[in-house]
């Protein structure tokens, strides 16, 4: 087994989930499914819906982002490696954080700049 085999296919699973579930979303934003209603206040509630669909949207695509990151790095074999310091990120802290590109000690750095 590769090392991070776990982690890969548990990110390339939590990928088709996420593009499954922007695939909904974006359908029903658009009222691929359903068609707008006429009545004026049935409308603005759609279209509150329709933002939060948005939002929920766009944490997909973040979370996207993220796992696309990971993944590459994973297949460059540069995963769990430090960006700031090149240090082996500890595999306990991957499991909890499976995005996470930086040890402990420079994530501590960057967050009390
Ligand atoms: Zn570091």
């Amino acid at each position: 087994m590769k090392k991070y085999e776990a982690i890969h296919q548990q990110l390339l699973i939590r990928r088709e989930e996420l593009n499954q579930r922007i695939k909904k979303l974006s359908n029903s934003a658009r009222h691929i499914d359903e068609p707008l209603t006429a009545d004026f206040a049935e409308q603005a509630v759609e279209r509150q819906n329709d933002e939060v669909l948005e939002a929920l949207g766009d944490a997909g695509r973040h979370e996207l982002v993220q796992i696309n990151h990971a993944l590459a790095h994973i297949e460059a074999g540069e995963y769990g490696i430090c960006d700031s310091c090149g240090a082996t990120i500890p595999p306990a802290r991957l499991e909890i954080l499976p995005f996470s590109d930086l040890c402990v000690a420079c994530a501590e750095k960057q967050a009390a700049e």
